[in-house]
């Protein structure tokens, strides 16, 4: 604190849409939960994890403290910077009327948040949409203020993502454009007889010298980019057509996609799902979308609206690895939510460990009470589905099933059963 007091807190930062659907991040922070490691988690995440370029200043606009994305986005030096005033390092770009309505709005309403073109240690311009926000300390008192800047436009790639990244977020932008993100299939049954009823569609990068990448090594980045949002899109719209595709041949599934975090903050994302279901004319009650349970609690508000809005559409909604997020019970009620897929590690430890025994029953329990859906995630051996079924639950997918594979060798598999 300015006082000179430490204060243990926990930060979040969760992204968050600004005008013209610039994507930004909100910083939160609170008193500590939980124990001491879970708080070192946080500020090492927060130190190479966020794209954003976080700068905290003291009362007289001296820089303090700043993250990894600052320092690349700007090109610092730590010994240079710390104790230097912001307005040296970083100059106002641009005419004297933009500085003072920010400034005026930073000194009465506590927050500004706006574009801004910041010079580089090296002279060079990035442009950035830029919040701050002015902090307190405990009596009310001013205590300096916090700036997340986020890089836009051609500034992204270069500065947003950890070393290594930069490579990355670029090579999806090319992948994206030269259509290397391909979607492939896993059915999804009925646990008595083994009939697909469903897919779900998972996406692959069919990646011209790394081989076939796995959504574990790019969706992050993906997400940390922005570049969710068209993969998403892509996603959808390609298996929307494979699904209505299907049916034309007389084979009818429903289809579950992944929506992550990041998309289910995104105001757009109902029109969008829309105007790909008008376009490729697929039924909407076929269409599920898949949602985790931390993505719910990234952006409450705008999944209560987001998901209301994907509801009335008459697309359905899942709740992904049920029961490993955090959020708690009560969105069951808050929002429209018409099914639970069991996590894997649950249906994994059927028959070896107990205690996920009972987990696995009291989610089929729960389901049945609320009259929602239940799948089950996972299901790699007789015995597992077996058990399932013997409790309850009516459908599953796994590996006993069907790996997830390209359309075409889905087809065939539907035809034999
Ligand atoms: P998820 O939605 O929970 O998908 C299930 C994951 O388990 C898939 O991994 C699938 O290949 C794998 N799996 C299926 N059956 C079995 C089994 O019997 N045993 C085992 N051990 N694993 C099985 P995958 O394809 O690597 O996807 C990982 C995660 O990436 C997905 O988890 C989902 O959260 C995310 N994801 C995949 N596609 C998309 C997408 O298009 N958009 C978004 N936003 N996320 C996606
Ligand atoms: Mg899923
Ligand atoms: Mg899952």
């Amino acid at each position: 604190r300015v006082d000179g007091q430490e204060k243990q807190v926990e930060l979040a930062s969760k992204p968050v849409l600004w005008d013209e659907r610039q994507h930004a991040s909100q910083l939160t922070m609170w008193e500590p939960v939980r124990g001491a490691d879970r708080l070192q988690q946080v500020a090492t995440g927060i130190r190479v994890d966020v794209a954003e370029a976080v700068v905290i200043v003291d009362t007289n606009s001296r820089i303090q403290s700043f993250n990894e994305s600052a320092e690349r986005l700007y090109g610092w030096r730590e010994a240079e910077v710390i104790g230097q005033e912001l307005d040296v390092v970083i100059p106002w770009f641009g005419n004297d009327a933009d500085r003072d309505t920010a400034q005026r709005r930073l000194r009465e309403e506590g927050r500004w948040h706006g574009r801004a073109a910041q010079r580089r240690r090296d002279g060079g311009v990035v442009h950035v949409l830029a919040s701050t926000t002015l902090l307190t300390d405990g009596s009310g008192q001013p205590a300096g203020a916090i700036s997340v800047n986020r890089p836009i436009g051609d500034d992204v790639a270069s500065a947003a993502d950890p070393a290594g990244m930069p490579a990355l977020g670029d090579d999806l932008r090319r992948g994206l454009a030269n259509d290397e993100l391909v979607v492939v299939y896993q059915p999804i049954v009925r646990l008595d007889d083994a009939t697909p009823v469903g897919v779900e569609a998972l996406v692959r990068w069919d990646h011209p010298t790394r081989g076939l990448l796995l959504p574990g090594e790019f969706i992050e980045v993906a997400e940390r980019t922005g570049l969710i949002d068209q993969l998403g899109a892509l996603v959808v719209e390609l298996a929307c057509r494979q699904v209505q595709q299907w049916r034309a041949a007389g084979i009818d599934l429903y289809l579950s996609v992944n929506v992550s975090a990041r998309q289910l903050a995104d105001v757009c994302l109902p029109a969008r799902l829309a105007d790909i279901l008008q376009r490729t004319g697929l039924n909407p009650e076929q269409l599920w979308i898949e949602i985790t349970e931390t993505a719910l609690v990234e952006d409450l508000e705008q999944a209560r609206t987001g998901l209301h809005q994907i509801d009335e559409l008459g697309v359905h909604v899942s709740i992904d690895d049920f029961g490993t997020g955090w959020a708690s019970l009560t969105y069951l009620h808050e929002f429209p939510v018409h099914a639970l897929k069991i996590d894997q590690v649950f249906v994994d430890g059927l028959g070896r460990r107990p205690c996920d025994e009972a987990i696995v029953k009291s989610i089929i329990g729960l389901a049945r009470e609320l009259g929602l859906d239940v799948v089950a995630e996972g299901i790699e051996t007789l015995d597992q589905r077996a058990l399932l079924y013997q409790l309850g639950c009516e459908k599953g997918q796994g590996y006993l099933f069907g790996v997830p594979v390209p359309a075409a060798e889905l087809v065939l598999m539907a035809h034999r059963s």
